[in-house]
């Protein structure tokens, strides 16, 4: 039987089991070729067991989210795709919640709102899932995950299903970065709050989003790091290069810490421009640059 049709009949409806698709329609960026394989399990038990199959036959795997910090290759990605969009089960116990790793981050921040609890305000325009989030210990406007996250839940390399406590959280940065773990689930802390404020924080948050952000453009984010107080925006604008382009990717121009696909830009554009943008800011201040979004190579 072929892997994919062994896949389908062994998952059923617990997961969608598709063969060579271009993942570019499901990336923020618009970009990436084709995944041998792209399979979104409905729960962790659909992954585990993927997963055990996907071992079994020495197949490549990859998890991902929305990916929303992500540049897939233009060649695709020679194996499994996993996406957890589909794992999104929410479970509200009065001030806090556990969430499946693919809940999306903007709709459990409107939720958090509809029941008048504070601390996810600032996910509000973060089109990340939270399985992403924690790994990225996602954050804006001054706040990050580290702020609300008790305990996550993961798949170690094993199969085997552990409980993480400590998250070694940093600037952008988790235990998770460091292990092959896959995130399944997590429980957040929030604090009930005033209604009324919670609402005018997040109108606030997504108005200055829209105000210094190209929302609504195809792009991964932040291109670059922060680091020892280098905002990498603001060296970016200083030097002039707003409006610089490799063909369809082109520096912002309202925001130049993001990089915009204007049109058919590809992963080898993208890594040209940043390229060209790591080259130019070391020349002028020999401040070496440092990658937020990841590249992820074909093989
Ligand atoms: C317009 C825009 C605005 C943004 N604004 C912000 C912002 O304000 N703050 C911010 O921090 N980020 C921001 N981002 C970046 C991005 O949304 C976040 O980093 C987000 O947390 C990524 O989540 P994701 O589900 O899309 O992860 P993906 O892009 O799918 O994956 C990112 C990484 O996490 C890994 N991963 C994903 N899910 C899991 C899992 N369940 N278990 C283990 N590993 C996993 C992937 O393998 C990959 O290495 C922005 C992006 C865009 C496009």
């Amino acid at each position: 039987m072929k892997l994919c049709d062994e896949l389908t009949a062994r998952l059923g409806n617990a997961a969608t089991v598709r063969e060579n698709i271009p993942l570019a329609p499901y990336t923020t960026f618009g970009i990436g070729g084709p995944a041998d394989f792209l399979i979104e399990p409905e729960s962790a038990e659909a992954l585990s067991e993927a997963l055990a199959l996907l071992r079994a036959y020495g197949i490549r795997t990859r998890i991902f989210g929305n990916c929303s910090n992500v540049v897939f290759a233009d060649a695709g990605f020679r194996g499994a795709v996993l996406l957890t969009r589909r794992m999104r089960a929410i479970r509200w116990e009065q001030n806090e919640v556990w969430t499946e790793a693919g809940a999306s981050l903007i709709a459990l921040s409107a939720q958090a709102a509809k029941k008048s609890l504070t601390g996810l305000e600032f996910a509000c325009g973060i089109p990340g899932t939270v399985g992403g989030a924690v790994r990225m210990n996602a954050g804006a406007y001054g706040r990050e995950m580290k702020d609300i996250v008790v305990f996550s839940e993961y798949l170690d390399e094993n199969g085997k299903i552990g409980r993480c406590i400590e998250h070694d959280f940093s600037y952008r940065h988790s235990v998770y970065q460091k292990t092959n773990r896959i995130l399944l689930s997590c429980r957040l802390s929030l604090l009930p709050g005033d209604p009324m404020l919670i609402q005018e924080t997040m109108q606030t948050n997504r108005k200055k989003r829209e105000a210094t952000q190209p929302v609504g453009e195809k792009s991964a984010g932040s291109v670059f790091r922060r680091a020892d107080g280098v905002i990498p925006a603001r060296l970016i604008d200083e030097a002039g290069l707003k409006g610089l382009a490799v063909n369809g990717a082109c520096v912002s121009e309202k925001h130049a810490g993001f990089i915009v696909n204007t049109g058919q830009a590809s992963a080898a554009d993208v890594a040209a421009l940043t390229e060209q943008i790591i080259e130019r800011i070391f020349r002028r201040y020999h401040i070496q640059l440092q990658r937020e979004i990841e590249f992820v190579s074909e093989k």
